[in-house]
């Protein structure tokens, strides 16, 4: 037995005794350690779930457990098996292509401009439900601030908003360089922003702060509607942009006429540039989306189950790509492709057990699961450090999954304050789209929950 390999096995088999049995079969059995040097632990999992799924959640016990053997390891690097480079001494990691998976660390958010890499113009498909946003997109593009301004796109959820108007970000950030200046925000974020710099007396770094922008795209903006500070404060803003040419870009689920709590001056201002809906894809373009999200990831399914999902989803875009994740993980599960009933199986599931059935206690149920602790120590009284985070999650799903009133969510979580239950919420909600490894956990988490039902 070489070095590593007597090594990894003193490491697995202390782990194996402190996580479950089903755990540890389909997560780390088949794991490799390929090298451990320059305080770096390089471990290979057999498959791109496997990989995502220790590193989110074993990533600590791993690293604890290897130092123990070997105090000179700080980190833990993973790679999915067989995506070396044979013969390069140092066996680096080939990195993902990128019409390949996208790998976590290649959708982080960019911190400046707060879009995510992922969402381009290229990977957008084009049909005839969205073709006149994506053309005032483009035009946006080759002509920033001068030819549609603002450009006002609407359309139900999951339809590709926000994906067009990062897409729109990401181009003009890459044309420009750093010599145009973008942010996104959502206008949540701007809401925050302005609460927080009115009861910190720091209105005018907030004014500063966005007025120096030359691109500025707000998502979702109906939630400001009925805002008063925020709707006032964002009116300013919006003024003063404009009046220099700079892009406003907005994104909204509804027509800036049917966002009733609105004021009428900034609902006239919207009206200025070019309002464009985005509608329900045909069967055609659904098709087309799932050509391309299977491209991305690098997987492949049979047509006519690309036919059947096409068929059976159809005015939702991300409920689509909720159903393709299940299906490339069964076949990367079970390594075999997925059959007609088998993915007739996955939707009628799915779709039974979407939203209105979860409960309350499944979440409580999933999240100590995900971090094996007792469903008893996660809502109980204990303080211990290792409670917090999965606490706070379990806070958070509530709120998003189940859109629970903060006091209520508080009931069920040991009796606490609902002001623990506002700031939990926040703490993660904030963290979400920075962190990468939390934003991994939370969808695994959720997958849990949705197939618990
Ligand atoms: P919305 O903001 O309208 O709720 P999103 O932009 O978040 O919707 O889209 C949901 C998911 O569907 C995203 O992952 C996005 O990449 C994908 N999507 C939507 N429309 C398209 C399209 N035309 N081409 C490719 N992907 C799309
Ligand atoms: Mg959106």
């Amino acid at each position: 037995m070489g070095g590593n390999e007597e090594l990894w096995q003193a490491v697995l088999s202390e782990i194996e005794l402190q996580i479950s049995k089903p755990n540890f079969v389909t997560w780390l059995k088949n794991s490799r350690l390929i090298e451990a040097q320059e305080g770096a632990a390089l471990i290979a999992l057999p498959n791109h779930f496997a990989k995502e799924w220790v590193e989110a959640k074993y990533n600590k016990l791993i690293l604890g457990t290897i130092r123990n053997h070997d105090g000179s390891v700080r980190k833990i690097e993973y790679v999915v098996e067989g995506t070396l480079i044979k013969n390069n001494p140092k066996s680096r990691p080939v990195p993902e292509g990128d019409e390949k998976q996208l790998s976590f660390q290649e959708m982080r958010v960019d911190p400046l401009t707060n879009l995510n890499p992922r969402y381009t113009l290229n990977s957008f498909v084009v049909g005839s439900s969205n073709e006149l946003a994506y053309s005032a997109s483009t035009a946006v593009v080759n002509s920033v601030g001068v030819k549609y301004n603002p450009l006002f796109i609407y359309g139900g959820v999951g339809l590709g908003k926000t994906h067009l108007i990062q897409a729109i970000g990401n181009e003009i950030a890459g044309v420009y360089g750093g010599k145009v200046k973008v942010k996104y925000v959502t206008s949540e974020k701007f809401t925050n922003d302005v609460v927080w710099a009115l009861r910190n007396n720091r209105a005018e770094d907030i004014k500063s702060a966005y007025r120096l922008v030359d691109v500025l795209i707000i998502d979702d903006i109906q939630f400001i509607g009925g805002k008063e500070k925020t709707e006032e404060e964002f009116f300013h803003t919006f003024n003063a942009l404009h009046e220099q040419n700079k892009q406003i870009i907005i994104s909204s689920d509804r027509p800036p006429q049917a966002i009733p709590t609105l004021e009428e001056r900034l609902r006239s201002r919207f009206g200025g540039g070019i309002v464009v809906d985005i509608s329900v894809p045909d069967y055609e373009t659904r098709v087309a989306i799932i050509k391309t999200k299977l491209q991305e990831r690098g997987a492949a399914i049979g047509d006519e189950l690309i036919d059947v999902i096409a068929k059976r989803f159809q005015r939702n875009i991300r409920e689509i790509e909720g159903i393709l994740n299940k299906v490339i993980f069964y076949q990367l599960n079970y390594q075999k492709p997925l059959n007609l009933a088998g993915i007739e199986k996955i939707i009628d599931e799915t779709i039974e057990h979407s939203k209105p059935n979860i409960t309350p206690a499944q979440i409580i149920k999933a999240v100590a699961l995900f971090f094996e602790i007792s469903p008893t120590n996660l809502i109980g009284k204990g303080r211990s450090k290792e409670f917090i985070e999965p606490r706070q999650i379990t806070i958070y799903l509530m709120r998003e999954m189940l859109n629970m009133s903060y006091p209520y969510i508080a009931s069920k979580i040991g009796n606490r304050d609902h002001t623990t239950a506002i700031y939990s919420y926040k703490k993660i909600a904030d963290s979400v789209d920075k962190d990468p490894v939390l934003s991994n956990k939370l969808n695994m988490i959720k997958e849990t929950v949705s197939k618990s039902v």
